[in-house]
């Protein structure tokens, strides 16, 4: 979301105050958690259009009581007894509510959900219609209820709490109040209602599957980065330094945190099977990848870094001696010029959600492949930016070994005989139709090369 916009719907939306990152990531001495604070959020809902739960025109919690999770044959809309809805303050808003409260958590799933609604809505330029529409308007959110997981189903999000390690249920870990898994899961349902699904029994959705998947982790990392706390947090311990391959073990205490791991990942193609968590690697390090290249490109227009810095923090000869020069390089880059790095990082951040949503519009769920992605996002550029990032794009992609398959007829070449240009060997010119139509190349009307076209 552009800041111009964010800015805007802090004079009317309604406000929350959400964790950015789980309360159990913890600062590296081990003195507290890293965000010990929840950020204030403001919803695009103005606090007169609020409704009971909180809730929308587009989705709404219902804190239920001794509920089963959904299944088969046990769906939305939730019938049962449930607890009164969360009452605002005397002006209309949410951010007084108590973080050690039930209140706060039911509030924190609402504010999350529709804040990464408003994201990307904003990435789509429209209203993003529910795969469910067909039979309901709102989207249910189901808080705390008693089991160690949670689920998006269609037309519901119901979440539990973590795991213990003896497969208990945890509760000082709320999913609820986990803003990337909601995110992500959020994901899912955007996928869903902007690709589809796959229509035919024939297609098995390999790439489907990870795409699907990365959608859910790159849908948590763009909008995670809209945390001013993230994003400084992430700067404060690279000093923009972003390179992802090697990059973990400098985000320092944010490599605590699931989606960073999944940006910062060195996976291609040939390290990956059908699974679709880990199929989903390369293609979110591609495109997260192409995300860092544009932010350094910035700060090179900028004279903020040199372009030789650039290069050499991408193409890395893979020594610590060199690692170590360039992040000192970027450390003096950095120092003093902190807000200008900064305003980069968003730009190249809502550029990415841009990307994203121009090819989430153009692809489609059948036969998809990583190749079709890649192709559909260099297209997606072209309508962006006129094509600007096309060689940061096939480069990202390309280290990921993201390329038509082996047997792709993409790959296969057509030989003068196989177009029906060719004489067979008895002399008799013509076999099709187009030959007669043509020339014949040949200086002595017996040449049998199988030039490739
Ligand atoms: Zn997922």
């Amino acid at each position: 979301m552009s800041l111009e916009l964010d800015r805007r719907l802090a004079d009317v939306g309604t406000r929350f105050r959400i964790f950015p990152q789980p309360r159990f990531l913890m600062k590296a001495d081990g003195s507290g958690p890293l965000f010990a604070e929840p950020e204030l959020v403001i919803v695009s809902i103005e606090p007169a259009a609020m409704r009971p739960g909180p809730g929308d025109d587009r989705m709404f919690v219902v804190d239920a009581i001794g509920k089963l999770p959904y299944n088969n044959f046990f769906r939305p809309p939730f019938r049962g007894t449930k607890r009164d809805p969360i009452q605002p303050d005397s002006e209309g808003h949410f951010d007084h509510l108590d973080p050690a409260t039930r209140e706060f958590s039911a509030a924190t799933m609402y504010a999350t959900v529709r804040r990464v609604l408003d994201i990307w809505e904003d990435y789509f330029g429209r209203t993003i219609h529910w795969h469910f529409e067909s039979d309901f308007d709102r989207l249910e959110l189901i808080p705390l209820i008693e089991w160690n997981n949670a689920q998006s189903g269609y037309g519901f999000l119901e979440f539990g709490f973590g795991r213990s390690p003896n497969g208990t249920i945890d509760h000082t870990r709320p999913y609820c109040e986990n803003f990337d898994v909601l995110a992500h899961e959020l994901g899912h349902s955007i996928i869903f209602a902007e690709v589809g699904a796959p229509a035919s029994r024939q297609d098995e959705g390999i790439d489907y599957g990870g795409m699907h998947e990365s959608a859910g982790d790159l849908v948590a990392i763009v909008s995670s980065l809209h945390f001013h706390s993230v994003v400084d947090h992430l700067l404060e311990s690279t000093r923009g330094n972003l390179l992802t391959i090697n990059g973990l073990d400098r985000v320092g205490e944010l490599s605590d945190s699931r989606e960073i791991r999944v940006a910062f990942n060195a996976m291609r193609m040939s390290d990956v099977g059908d699974e679709p968590h880990e199929r989903s690697l390369p293609l979110t390090g591609a495109i997260f990848d192409t995300m860092v290249e544009v932010f350094q490109h910035d700060l090179v227009a900028k004279k903020l870094i040199t372009d030789d810095l650039r290069i050499r923090s991408t193409n890395l000869p893979g020594t610590a001696q060199d690692l170590d020069e360039i992040q000192a390089e970027f450390t003096a880059a950095y120092t003093g010029s902190e807000d200008a790095f900064k305003e980069s990082l968003l730009r190249a951040r809502d550029y990415l959600g841009r990307l994203l949503a121009v090819t989430w519009s153009a692809i489609s769920a059948d036969f998809l492949t990583y190749h079709g992605i890649l192709r559909a996002i260099l297209q997606a550029d072209r309508e962006i930016t006129g094509g600007e990032n096309a060689q940061i794009i096939r480069e990202c992609f390309a280290w990921r070994e993201i390329a038509p398959v082996p047997t792709s007829m993409l790959l296969r070449p057509h030989t003068l005989a196989s177009c029906g240009f060719q004489a067979n060997d008895s002399g008799s010119a013509a076999a099709s139709p187009r030959d007669r139509l043509l020339p014949d190349p040949r200086p002595n009307g017996s040449a049998t090369t199988s030039a490739h076209l």
